[in-house]
């Protein structure tokens, strides 16, 4: 039976980052992932990673408020500062590692501008800076022999007494369940967005490990707190970066204006990523849209920019719309994005559970708070990959080897056995999950209100009585995967009714949050995290205070 000192769940950059960090600290380590490592989601990030580097009179303290205000106060300022102020050395070491970053004229690493910061301090690989930087941490992976179970897809956490002693897994190969032991795991599976139909993120993103903490005890923490990117292709959810804007792309309504001027006369389309998304959403309702998006205009930038640093969307447009970014406008509209929750960690990626530690989208530390500055979540895999790593390493070093038996494996066999044997009824994953992204992008989306929340609640809690009488049609072994799309969706539910849930217990508008019941910020009330613990009941909501250090609350104008 595999067994190891830390076990990495996930090989995207905070997985990897968190291997390579508990293998240099000396623990036997490996990483399981249900795809292959350098097609995790990770690859998908296009514009760039936040850092303010002295050599041009950043500071890491304005990259730090920038981040406070983008979040709309409720980001923890003690994770912030940790992780801004060790930004610049994360990105000097990815360099010496080997990432490419695109340079300046005068050879320094250049920069570009990404929402919400007053000052350009997003290095950037062109538009690809998620797949040049995993490629560069899988090599470093592989150099330092950590084992990988790729195509392994964890089901369970094994938890003994209340402490995570190491993951079941089911080998998609062959169909086979395993447990491999660990003295500590620290789950780096990404993001939910797939809980959203459409959405920028790939069909593997599923919000796994979320569902997996919180079915183990863990909290899950500001699950409210989903982000809308405000440029998405329409129909089918693909994303334009940032970088177009940061760039110098316009947003244009109908009539031709650029309208951020009336939301962020200062920062205009360069605000905050809920700011512009509103303000997006807002034209469209009011009859200032086209055909239910407005237009990026990327025109004045000429074509040899658009060649040399947005080459990918160029590429994408062309492919989807068949237009030319020098010569038209294109359709966006808001997109779901990105999660602001996960599991509440500490800034050493500890959770509540003992043994178990999480880092990247699945963690919630919390550095983005209501709404996460563009450029920030790779920074933020990096930053606490690391020190999940070091941190499982010293962990695992005092403790004896796990004693958990095998009999763990049981449940899972059993759940998955019953969704082979029951007979077809007519429904199947596939429409289930429809339903639940599209009742989430109608109620949960960039406004929500009271009524439309209990409309998603009450649906999703339909759904997964419907879960419980599914049948997996395919009844092979070998890379079933539907049986992994089942599995997948009775974790999207869960993470589905804890967003709703904390939702709607939220009751002010703050940050990606926006309630047009209550449109307004309270301090005096909301100014808290909310946590979500599993129940035999169902979600059982709490709260936990913000860490404030030097920036108090202020009105969040740009
Ligand atoms: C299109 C797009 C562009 C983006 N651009 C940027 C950008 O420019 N800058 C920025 O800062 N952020 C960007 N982001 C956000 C950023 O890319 C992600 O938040 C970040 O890469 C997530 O990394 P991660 O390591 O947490 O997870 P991922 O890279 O998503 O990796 C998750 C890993 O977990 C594994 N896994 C999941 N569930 C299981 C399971 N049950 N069993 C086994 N393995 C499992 C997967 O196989 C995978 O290896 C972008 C996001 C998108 C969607």
């Amino acid at each position: 039976m595999p067994e190891h000192d830390v076990l990495v769940i996930g090989a995207g950059l905070a997985g990897m980052r968190a291997a390579l960090a508990a293998s240099r600290a000396g623990a036997d380590t490996a990483l399981v992932t249900k795809v292959h490592p350098v097609r995790s989601h990770s690859n998908a990030a296009q514009g760039g990673i936040n850092a303010a580097l002295t050599d041009r009179g950043d500071d890491w303290e304005d990259h730090a408020f920038n981040t406070v205000k983008g979040s709309d106060w409720l980001g923890d300022q003690d994770a912030i500062e940790v992780m801004c102020r060790e930004a610049g050395d994360a990105i000097i070491e990815l360099e010496h590692m080997g990432v490419v970053f695109n340079r300046d004229e005068e050879g320094r690493l250049g920069t570009r501008r990404f929402g919400g910061q007053e000052r350009a301090r997003t290095f950037f690989v062109a538009d690809i800076t998620g797949q040049a930087m995993l490629q560069v941490l899988y090599e470093k992976v592989l150099k330092a022999r950590v084992r990988a179970y790729e195509e392994w897809f964890v089901t369970s956490l094994a938890m003994e007494d209340g402490v995570c002693q190491g993951v079941v897994a089911l080998e998609l190969r062959t169909g086979q369940l395993h447990l491999i032991k660990a003295k500590a795991v620290i789950l780096a599976t990404g993001g939910a967005g797939r809980v959203y139909e459409p959405t920028t993120n790939g069909l593997i993103v599923t919000g796994d490990g979320m569902a997996l903490a919180y079915r183990a005890g863990a909290p899950l923490m500001d699950m409210e707190m989903v982000q809308y990117h405000p440029t998405t292709l329409k129909g089918n959810g693909v994303l334009i970066t940032e970088a177009a804007r940061g760039e110098g792309a316009y947003l244009l309504n109908a009539k031709g204006e650029r309208f951020m001027e009336r939301y962020a006369p200062k920062m205009m389309e360069l605000a905050s990523r809920d700011v512009v998304s509103r303000a997006e959403q807002t034209e469209i309702n009011e009859g200032r849209g086209v055909d239910g998006c407005v237009l990026l205009d990327l025109r004045h930038l000429g074509r040899e920019l658009i060649e040399t640093k947005l080459g990918y969307i160029k590429e994408v447009v062309t492919d989807f719309l068949s237009i030319d970014l020098a010569d038209r406008p294109i359709p966006i509209r808001p997109g779901n994005h990105y999660i602001m929750g996960g599991i509440k960690t500490d800034v050493q990626g500890a959770t509540p559970v003992p043994g178990l530690y999480a880092a990247g989208e699945c963690a919630c530390v919390s550095v983005h708070g209501g709404n996460r500055l563009g450029a920030n979540s790779l920074l933020d895999t990096i930053i606490f990959g690391r020190r999940a790593g070091e941190a499982a390493a010293a962990y695992a070093r005092e403790m004896d080897r796990p004693s958990i038996s095998e009999s763990i494996i049981a449940k899972t066999q059993e759940e998955m056995s019953s969704f082979l044997a029951r007979d077809a009824n007519g429904d199947s994953a596939a429409k289930i999950r429809l339903t639940m992204g599209q009742v989430m992008t109608d109620h949960v989306a960039v406004f929500r209100d009271e009524a439309g929340m209990q409309i998603a609640l009450k649906t999703v809690r339909e759904l997964k009585a419907r879960y419980a009488c599914l049948a997996v049609q395919d009844k092979g072994r070998v890379f079933n995967t539907s049986m992994l799309f089942t599995l997948e969706l009775g974790f999207m539910l869960d993470v589905a009714e804890v967003s709703c849930v904390s939702a709607l217990a939220r009751k002010e508008s703050r940050g990606a949050h926006y309630r047009t019941d209550l449109p307004e910020r309270d301090d005096v009330n909301w100014l808290k995290h909310s946590l979500v613990y599993a129940s035999p009941e169902g979600p059982r909501i709490d709260s936990a205070p913000v860490t404030i250090t030097q920036w108090p609350p202020q009105r969040r104008v740009y």
